[in-house]
């Protein structure tokens, strides 16, 4: 996806910032990484968006209509354009109607970080439509702080036991965030939305078999892994978990 604010007075760059800020806290636009080029007098950013039409106008919430007003006060407009599909990215949720969804991300992910269900495909924020004078910039940062745990835990040198540990229990800040999260957008959805505790390792494959879920010590095994990531769910707290990964078969890690 093309961005392009013409013409380059103004600080055309800037608004294209703060544009594209708001348009990642309303879901229509994801990550953080979008260089800004002059092209032919334009300033031209290029953007990884959930799906072709996450621009259109009817997905824009009350800030990105504010920052739209603004820049046309001082003479900036904005105009989009596709590009093509991404080729790194997970394929989309198409489920007409998702039972449930879950908030999933890793260091890796570029998209969304609702995921669906039943397909475990990613979900735009945008659909779920924030109320007005708000966007998801909750949802954002959560994605944000649960990334920059994850590449901590994966980097094994800073704040390694530290970041684990707030992707890991129920009581952790991180997981305090991500659950409001949950609770917010399955208001907003009227669906149940799933949090999912990370597990790196167990002491063995005997205490990980009797592990209850955190919140109401009940039952929480699955049959079977869900989605290659998921061996534990809990249907009154609406938690995720896996077997410990230290503990797992070695196929069994898809994650
Ligand atoms: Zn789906
Ligand atoms: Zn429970």
């Amino acid at each position: 996806m093309r961005l392009a604010a013409p013409p380059p007075d103004n600080e055309p760059a800037g608004h294209l910032n703060v544009f594209l800020g708001a348009l990642r806290n309303n879901g229509q636009v994801c990550g953080t990484d979008w260089p800004i080029v002059m092209d032919n007098g334009c300033c031209v950013a290029t953007v990884l968006a959930p799906a072709a039409d996450s621009l259109d106008e009817r997905y824009h919430g009350t800030y990105v209509r504010k920052c739209i007003a603004e820049a046309r006060q001082v003479g900036i407009t904005f105009a989009c354009s596709p590009i093509g599909p991404a080729c790194d990215c997970a394929d989309a949720c198409a489920c007409a109607n998702p039972s449930a969804y879950v908030l999933f991300t890793t260091f890796l992910t570029l998209e969304s970080p609702v995921r669906c269900m039943d397909c475990f495909g990613p979900v735009p924020l945008y659909p779920f439509t924030a109320r007005p004078n708000a966007d998801f910039h909750d949802v954002i940062s959560w994605q944000s702080d649960y990334q920059s745990c994850d590449h901590l835990q994966m980097n094994c040198t800073v704040l390694e036991r530290a970041a684990t540990r707030q992707m890991s229990v129920i009581d952790s800040a991180l997981a305090a965030a991500g659950r409001a999260c949950c609770a917010r957008l399955s208001e907003l959805a009227g669906k149940p939305f799933y949090y999912y505790l990370y597990r790196d390792k167990g002491r063995s494959a005997a205490r990980e078999a009797q592990r209850r879920c955190p919140a109401c010590d009940g039952p929480w095994h699955l049959p079977a892994t869900l989605h290659g990531c998921f061996d534990l769910r809990c249907d009154n707290c609406r938690l995720l978990s896996n077997l410990a990964f230290n503990l797992r078969r070695p196929n069994d890690d898809s994650r």
